[in-house]
């Protein structure tokens, strides 16, 4: 491997190195979702709040059976005011408070009832009563921060009364695509030359998906000042910038000179990865800004290998909660000097995780990456990679 790339664990712990948590808010629970808490969370109170009943039917003063007065009635959101006592039964629905004095409930389907009274079978104490605190009692901790917001995380959340929750930032990130080659979609047809801006839509949608803000979303011409000036905006407005395409060494790419004349420090620049190698990293005080490469596939590596994790540790949240292992289907190629990501179909095998290319890999056939639920990484090497290895996944989110 030459000298001047660095691996893509080592680039990693660069960027991960560089990043802390912004600063949390308040967030109200509806807008709450993708979001990552920043504080423990603990119950209240019992959770469920009262014993109650797990069916509609009969709740009873005890498990004997029988020919029983009917006493009263307890129905969800209105409980019975009355005592139940021995040998007497109650109607009860699913979600009501079990009254005082009753000992367990039996279903409708098992009871016979007419003219006030109900024939039921004996039954087991507490049968069919959910108990108060069975779920989570007072005073447990049942969320802790870092944990990412979903629909379970947000119900219980709700059930624990929690109209509002601290949530890490959302980081603001500006996606700069550069290229005099660059067309809008919905831009009319293509010019010769031309092509669609696509990693303009892909990365923005990764930083969203990352829990970032996109704030702006600007085509950067292949133009010395217009670069300085785009990008200088940028690092005022953002936390994170994201710039593809115009990183390398050409006469036409202006990014790394752009980014050291307004001061941003390069921490690596190229990365032992295929596709992807011309990967930039910088930062100026807390701003960071990543240079990905301008092929869309290679853009959108490199964003979920380097960006992502800057913007998962930034809102807070778990930096590596995309990895994982899986066995590979197909003999593979080796690069001898460069780790190659693969874009994977995912399957699940009575041995566990399987991946498959999901169709050819060059770093320009953006489609390679649709089906594809994962990244492979094929370490560099020499000869074959044998089908039915062990490889490291990134699985897509
Ligand atoms: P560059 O890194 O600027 O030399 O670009 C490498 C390749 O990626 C070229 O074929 C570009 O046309 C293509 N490319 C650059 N930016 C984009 C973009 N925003 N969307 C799609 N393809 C791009
Ligand atoms: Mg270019």
């Amino acid at each position: 491997m030459p000298d001047d790339l660095i691996d893509i664990a080592a680039a990693r712990e660069i960027v991960l190195a560089t990043v802390r948590p912004l600063e949390p808010e308040r967030v109200a629970l509806a807008d709450a979702l993708g979001r990552v808490l920043a504080e423990d969370v603990s119950s209240t109170e019992d959770m469920p709040p009262f014993d109650s009943s797990a069916l509609d039917g009969y709740v009873v003063g005890d498990t004997g059976g029988g020919d029983l007065p009917v006493v009263g009635e307890s129905r969800a959101g209105a409980p019975a005011r009355e005592a139940l006592g021995p040998g007497q039964a109650m109607r009860i629905s699913t979600g009501a408070a079990v009254p005082e004095g009753g000992v367990a409930v039996v279903g409708v389907e098992r009871a016979q009832a007419a003219d006030g009274r109900v024939v039921v079978p004996a039954t087991k104490e507490g049968a069919n009563i959910r108990r108060a605190g069975e779920d989570v009692p007072a005073g447990e901790q049942v969320l802790r921060a870092g944990d990412d917001l979903g629909p379970p995380e947000l119900g219980a959340l709700a059930a624990l009364g929690r109209a509002d929750v601290l949530c890490g930032a959302a980081p603001r990130v500006a996606v700069l695509t550069t290229g005099d080659e660059l067309v809008e979609p919905g831009g009319g047809p293509l010019a010769p030359g031309q092509i669609r801006n696509s990693n303009a839509y892909a990365l923005a949608a990764q930083a969203q998906r990352a829990g970032a803000r996109v704030i702006a979303r600007e085509i950067v011409r292949d133009d010395r000042a217009h670069t300085v000036e785009t990008l200088g905006r940028a690092l005022e407005a953002a936390d994170v910038v994201v710039v593809s395409g115009g990183v390398s060494v050409g006469p036409h790419d202006h990014v790394k000179p752009a980014l050291a004349e307004l001061g941003v420090d390069e921490h690596f620049w190229r990365v032992a990865l295929k596709p992807g190698k011309p990967t930039w990293f910088g930062t100026r005080g807390d701003k960071v800004v990543f240079g990905l490469p301008g092929n869309p596939v290679s853009a959108i590596v490199t964003f979920h290998l380097f960006a992502r994790p800057a913007l998962r540790r930034l809102a807070g949240g778990d930096a590596h909660d995309t990895r994982s292992q899986a066995r590979i289907d197909v003999d593979y190629p080796r690069e001898p000097g460069r780790d190659q990501v693969l874009r994977v179909r995912l399957g699940a095998r009575p041995d566990g995780w399987h991946v498959t290319p999901t169709k050819p890999q060059g770093s320009h056939v953006l489609t390679s990456m649709l089906g594809a639920g994962a990244f492979a990484i094929v370490p560099r090497g020499e000869g074959e990679l044998a089908a039915g290895s062990t490889v490291d996944i990134e699985l897509l989110p």
